[in-house]
């Protein structure tokens, strides 16, 4: 069982593209005075006991505990509270830590916590620089890049200590020239890539062009690297693709809804953080109770695709938004899978 706590609604940067932005989003109080959209302790800890108990019914032997926002790390003093609230209180079944954050808080101390409690951290960086400041602002609309930069030393310390860490890299479309420099960029970190596109912009053709030449670009150096450290190398999206297509073998990708789950400050719960932003797909209340998603349907929407053997990169978020089916996704996502396995199949295989 994985929940994320949205412990704030909160965040130090105003990166273009969040959907915390959006007036419509559940968890936006972007005022760094009001304390409205911060979870307190009392429901950080029932939305655990409350999931704790349903991933024991389901014998479970993990519960995965997410802090996410806004910036968790706004919150770290409630983090070490859980934390040591976990480690006292709950011996049946193991918790364990994760967190995203993106990076600027990012200090010694916490640094040090993280390892201490084996946390894993998923560290959001779009690529270099150039590329990182199209997007992720500070609330003066400047690029954020620097405030990375003064806790890189940090950073590598947990990447290379705890090897439980990953980049999150968001593509738009204003940095998709960007890609090659800043798979290379990242690779130097020495942590897992999971980099996604943002699929609410508006892709045109030149723009899906350009990412296409970038990717065979990169894709010809992941080849070299992959066989000289003779393993796989660090892209998440690679290898999951390569592994799908040389063992037929599909890998449930989303599990949101069914054993994943995101609970909003007020103790709200939603399949994941994404479902956040729409008003009415709230699941229930930890206070109360919630229902599982609805996943009975006969049709399947992937049966005539060419990739049904081996695509398992399905969105019930993305789904949701553009088709009004979690099951069902948009043309545009397809086209980008076919792109992905395409390259990956002609360069590798
Ligand atoms: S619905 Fe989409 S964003 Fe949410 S967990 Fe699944 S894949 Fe991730
Ligand atoms: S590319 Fe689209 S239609 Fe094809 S298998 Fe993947 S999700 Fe299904």
């Amino acid at each position: 069982m994985v929940i994320d706590l949205i412990l704030t609604g909160k965040c130090n940067l105003r990166c273009k593209y969040c959907f915390e932005n959006r007036e419509n989003c559940k968890v936006n109080s972007r005022d760094e005075h009001v304390d409205s959209s911060d979870m307190n302790y009392e429901t950080a800890i029932k939305s655990i006991e409350y999931f704790k108990n349903i991933a024991i019914k389901n014998r479970e032997s993990i519960l995965q505990i997410n802090f996410f926002g806004g910036e968790p790390l706004l919150k770290f003093n409630i983090i070490k509270d859980i934390v040591n609230y976990c480690n006292k209180n709950i011996d049946d079944i193991e918790c364990v830590f994760s967190m995203t954050t993106n990076a600027t808080l990012f200090n010694e101390e916490i640094c040090d916590y993280c390892i201490e409690n084996n946390f894993t951290i998923m560290f959001s960086i779009d690529g270099n620089k150039l590329s990182h400041n199209k997007n992720r602002l500070t609330n003066n609309s400047e690029g954020s890049f620097y405030l990375i930069e003064k806790n890189l030393n940090f950073i590598t310390k947990f990447i290379n200590t705890s090897k439980k860490s990953q980049i999150k890299y968001i593509l738009n479309p204003n940095n998709i020239n960007y890609f090659y420099e800043s798979m290379i960029y990242l690779s130097k970190f020495n942590s897992p890539i999971s980099f996604d596109f943002n699929y609410e912009e508006l892709w045109k053709q030149e723009d899906i062009n350009i990412f296409q030449k970038e990717f065979e670009k990169y894709l010809k150096f992941y080849k070299e690297k992959r066989e000289i450290i003779g393993s796989e190398f660090n892209s998440i999206e690679i290898e999951r693709i390569l592994k799908s297509l040389s063992n037929y073998e599909i890998n449930k990708y989303c599990n949101a809804g069914e054993t994943m789950f995101a609970i909003n400050f007020n103790g709200d719960i939603y399949p994941c953080s994404r479902f956040i932003l729409e008003t009415n797909e709230s699941l229930g209340n930890i206070y109360k109770n919630h229902k599982t998603i609805e996943l009975q349907n006969n049709i399947n929407y992937c049966d005539e695709c060419s990739l049904k053997n081996y695509c398992n990169a399905q969105c019930k978020f993305i789904n949701k938004l553009y088709t009004g089916s979690i099951l069902k996704p948009p043309k545009f996502f397809c086209d980008i899978q076919k792109i992905l396995f395409y390259y990956i199949y002609k360069t590798f295989i």
